[in-house]
């Protein structure tokens, strides 16, 4: 079927074992990075057991592509989600009692809909497959409501389906989270590791960062790229600032339109326009194989945001670049933020953890890709050998006593100066 119907050679590390463990009957769940393959892990499955795959997604924007691509291969799916009317809602629904499709995408939100539950009790679902499967944790980055109403639905099915959850990004703790809601034992886990080694990472802290934007848009003109804004104003200005210099630009956030905004991402999926400017509202389950770097121009909320949206870059195995912009100031936004948010004590304290662990990536010393797999879980990561802090020539120096003695000026100056009056005194100024 690989060669068949998707015109692949082999399977990519961890689809075969997936597969297999499906086709046996057991509860999985996928651990792959971006572009590692994980569609095949249930497309394939759906065209060998009886009935059909019920594939839940939050994608709805890229659910028709999905099914056109497998129409194109000659497999029959469908998809039900806010974009098609009640009437062809019922007719698909009708459709899909009748076993006209293998596949059918749902949106999660169709879940809450009791009756919509009813329907496919007349269904014959041999597996559902749960995309993005991370935000049905509280302890995810994307937490939906909606993901919650899984577990009902599953419990519910007369035909008792196999279970394939999903996802890029997933912590130990959203692992856990993730079996638990869905009836997979935790040694039914296959991960494939998080690293992708033709990304290079680095951090850029001491600099202006408008001036460095610029300087690097300049020397990578001709390639694809997407610079990651943490505010919808922030967006605008930006994009302002780089069509006034001259950079084909395209734009995206929750603000716009959502005919405006799928202009834009056409736009630039199609290379027409080689610069995304965009809050992390864009690039969902976005397939553009060519994105040569990802420029974060605000420090993100946590590394999983992080990480799934500079995973963005290289999904074409080829050298791509991952630079996050720090600046002291997004961590007292980030952390405004997270105290305005949400009521819960325990949900704050442990988002102001997460913000503390990707301010500390920001500050390692060590490979960065590394940090990044200690983070989700890896034990001992080996250095990738070629991030920003891998290939730092500096030498190092002991300044023990020195910064001993910065600390206790500090101290006798009772704590109350700034950087200014403290380098003064300490150079014996006459001032
Ligand atoms: P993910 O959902 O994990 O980000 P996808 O399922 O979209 O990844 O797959 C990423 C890309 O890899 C797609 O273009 C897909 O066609 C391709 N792909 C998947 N499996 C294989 C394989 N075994 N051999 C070659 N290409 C593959």
């Amino acid at each position: 079927y690989l060669q068949e119907y998707f015109g692949y050679e082999s399977f990519r590390k961890g689809q075969e074992q997936i597969i297999e463990q499906v086709l046996g009957g057991i509860n999985t769940a996928g651990i792959m990075p971006t572009g590692g393959g994980k569609s095949i892990c249930y497309q394939i499955p759906a065209l060998l057991l009886p009935g059909v795959t019920l594939v839940i997604s939050p994608l709805i924007s890229l659910m028709k592509d999905q099914v056109d691509a497998l129409e194109q291969n000659g497999i029959d799916a469908t998809f039900l989600n806010s974009s098609i009317s009640g009437l062809e809602s019922s007719n698909r629904m009708n459709d899909i009692k009748h076993g006209r499709y293998k596949l059918v995408y749902v949106a999660p939100e169709r879940l809450e809909n009791p009756a919509f539950q009813q329907d496919l009790f007349n269904v014959e679902i041999s597996m559902v497959a749960i995309d993005e499967a991370h935000c049905i944790s509280q302890w995810g980055h994307d937490f939906r409501p909606s993901y919650l109403k899984i577990k009902t639905l599953l419990k519910n099915m007369p035909s008792a389906p196999t279970v394939l959850a999903l996802t890029a990004t997933a912590t130990p703790h959203v692992t856990d989270d993730i079996c638990q809601s869905l009836g997979i034992s935790v040694q039914h886990t296959v991960s494939t590791g998080f690293s992708r080694d033709n990304l290079f990472f680095s951090v850029v802290k001491e600099e202006n960062r408008s001036r460095f934007l610029m300087r690097y848009l300049e020397k990578n003109k001709n390639e694809s790229g997407i610079i990651y804004a943490a505010t919808r104003k922030e967006v605008d200005s930006l994009y302002a600032k780089l069509i006034k210099a001259g950079f084909k630009t395209g734009r995206y956030h929750a603000g716009m339109n959502e005919k405006e905004r799928s202009e834009q991402q056409d736009q630039f999926i199609r290379d027409d326009v080689p610069l995304m400017v965009a809050t992390s509202a864009f690039g969902m389950g976005i397939d553009k194989s060519n994105v040569r770097y990802v420029i974060h121009y605000q420090t993100p909320k946590n590394m999983e945001s992080y990480y799934q949206e500079a995973g963005r870059a290289g999904r074409d195995g080829l050298e791509s670049e991952c630079i996050l912009l720090y600046s002291p100031q997004d961590m007292q936004i980030q952390r405004f933020l997270i105290d305005q948010s949400n009521p819960s004590q325990e949900w704050q304290s442990q988002e102001l953890k997460k913000l503390n662990r990707m301010k500390d990536y920001c500050f390692t010393e060590g490979c960065l890709q590394a940090f990044i797999l200690r983070y989700f879980g890896e034990e001992n990561p080996e250095d990738c050998g070629h991030c920003e802090n891998c290939t730092d020539k500096r030498d190092s120096v002991d300044v023990t006593t020195q910064a001993q003695m910065v600390l206790s000026c500090m101290l006798r100056m009772g704590e109350r100066f700034g950087k200014t009056m403290i380098s003064q005194v300490l150079t014996g100024s006459r001032n």
